[in-house]
Order: structure tokens, then C-alpha cells, then sequence
């Protein structure tokens, strides 16, 4: 059986405010979804996870996790379970977490937000969390009035042997919709960053979903801060389960997709003769 994949909105709080934020001007609404599960209870779920799927791998992210309470003890346990990927803007006490926790079963996905953060001290924690062997990757995201510092940001990560990753920005910016108000320059420029050419077609062009069969709800599930299982994002608004129920299960088969369009990386739990069309 493949190992069951979850992402998970582990709150919904940051200390930074991102103007490209899905969460932007939605802060205190979405912070009331917030459960206050203590320590010993949010590894107690995780465990029952387990028993039943075997080991997972959690990607967690938010808001930001590193402000999360208990977030370094909770990383720590949770990872001798399933393997871990954190989505972060590297806010948190990176140092503690890099000396405590193990590399082997815990990656990074770290963003640099230039609006909120300051690019030395963000390096710093890099190299640092490098250095005790965590692998990862910088992204930085494509959002019009910040694109014209790709290359200054590139150059900065690469030459301190950083990996750089661009995220296309969706969303309105001056009255155009993005991705599609990309000009075929900008695409060009971008296309190296992006990844596959799978993600150059979902990511940018909007490729069409419905109907298509995919494994989300199967082999992989989105959780909000309030439990809330779903299939994957565009369907957001059609729950599955809540994680915190002791009989929450996932789908045993692949279901067609329900959404038009597949705006993240969830294109990829499609089945692969269905994805080609
Ligand atoms: S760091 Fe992330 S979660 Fe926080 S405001 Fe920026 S985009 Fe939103
Ligand atoms: S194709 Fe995308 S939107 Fe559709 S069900 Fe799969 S993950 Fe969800």
C-alpha cells in the first residue's frame, strides 16, 4: 500500500501579514477555526493515524507552524511516527528545532516573504538548519510588483549554495487575473523555476480537472486547523471526515475530481492514463 500523504493547516496565525496571503484581511475569522488540543491529545490522533494507515507523511502548514504551541515537541514525536515536511517563513526558533530535530524525517519547505522578512538574518537560519543536514529548498513567490527581484534574490540564495523556487502568484493584482495575465515573457523567465512541464500546464495555464479520476480522498487528504478533512483544496468545501474523530477513514478507491480546475500541486494524485488527457 503507498504511503498515505496529508496536508495540514496546523492554525491559521502568523506574525507576518502578506498582502498575496489567501488569509489576507481574513485573519481573525479564520484564527476562530483554531482547536487548542493539548500536547499529549495531538499525538494520541496522530498515533490512531497510524495504527491505521502505517507511516504517513504530513506536510504542515497554515499559517505559520513555527508559532505554533508546542511546535518543536510536537515535530519531535509526531516524526518518530510519520515523515514530516514544514511549510515555513522561518520566523520560529530554527536553531532549538535544528538541534533537536532529526533530518532523516523532517524536511523543509522554507518561503522567503521580502515584504515581511529581511534576507540576511532568513540565510543565517538557512545555512544553519543546512549545516545539521535538513534538505529544502527556498521558494519565492511570482507576485507582480515583487518580480523584478527575482534575479537580485536568486543570485543572493545561489551563491550560498541555496536551491531557489519560484511559486506562480493566483490571485488579482491591478485588475488582472494571475496566472493567466502572466505575458509569455514572464512565463519564459519563470518556466525554469516552476519545476515539470505537468506544473507549467496546471500551475499556469489552468488546465481542466472535472471528471478526471484521482486518488485525493484516497491516498491523500487536506486537514484545516479545525480538523476538517477534505480531498484536496479546490474542494474545500466539501468535507470528508474530521481527523479528530476516532472513526474518520478515507475513501479505498480513486473518485473522479469534482473541481474544474487544480490550481497547487494536487494535480498530481490524478491517475496517471487520466492525467495525460
Ligand atoms: S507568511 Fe505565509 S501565512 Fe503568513 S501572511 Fe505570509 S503568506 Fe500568509
Ligand atoms: S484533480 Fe485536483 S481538484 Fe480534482 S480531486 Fe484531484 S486534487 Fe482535487
Amino acid at each position: 500500500m503507498p504511503k498515505v500523504h496529508f496536508v495540514w493547516d496546523i492554525h491559521y496565525r502568523c506574525n507576518f501579514r502578506c498582502p498575496y496571503c489567501w488569509f489576507d484581511k481574513n485573519w481573525e475569522q479564520m484564527e476562530t477555526h483554531n482547536r487548542n488540543l493539548s500536547l499529549t491529545d495531538m499525538i494520541a490522533v496522530w498515533k490512531r493515524i497510524y495504527d491505521r494507515h502505517g507511516e504517513c507523511h504530513i506536510a504542515i502548514t497554515g499559517g505559520e507552524p513555527s508559532i505554533y504551541p508546542y511546535f518543536i515537541d510536537l515535530i519531535e514525536e509526531l516524526s518518530k511516527m510519520h515523515t514530516i515536511k514544514v511549510t515555513s517563513q522561518l520566523s520560529g526558533d530554527y536553531y532549538t528545532f535544528a538541534r533537536r530535530i532529526n533530518p532523516e524525517r523532517v524536511n523543509l519547505d522554507m518561503n522567503f516573504h521580502p515584504l515581511e522578512a529581511k534576507i540576511e538574518p532568513f540565510i543565517r537560519k538557512v545555512l544553519a538548519l543546512k549545516n545539521k543536514g535538513f534538505r529544502g529548498g527556498v521558494c519565492y513567490l511570482a507576485y507582480p510588483p515583487q518580480m523584478d527581484k527575482i534575479d537580485f534574490y536568486r543570485q543572493e540564495f545561489e551563491k550560498h549554495g541555496i536551491g531557489f523556487a519560484l511559486a506562480a502568484f493566483w490571485g488579482e493584482w491591478q485588475g488582472k487575473n494571475y496566472p493567466a495575465a502572466y505575458t509569455a515573457e514572464e512565463k519564459k523567465m519563470m518556466a525554469p523555476y516552476l519545476g515539470d512541464v505537468d506544473r507549467m500546464n496546471y500551475h499556469l495555464e489552468g488546465r481542466k480537472t472535472k471528471g478526471k479520476l484521482c486518488r485525493s480522498g484516497q491516498l491523500y487528504a487536506s486537514i484545516k486547523a479545525d480538523g476538517t478533512v477534505t480531498r484536496c483544496g479546490p474542494l474545500s468545501h466539501k468535507p470528508i471526515g474530521n481527523l479528530f474523530d476516532d472513526n474518520f477513514k478515507l475513501f479505498d478507491t480513486p473518485m473522479p475530481c469534482e473541481a474544474e480546475i487544480c490550481p497547487c500541486d494536487e494535480y498530481v494524485w490524478i491517475v496517471d492514463e487520466d492525467r495525460a488527457k
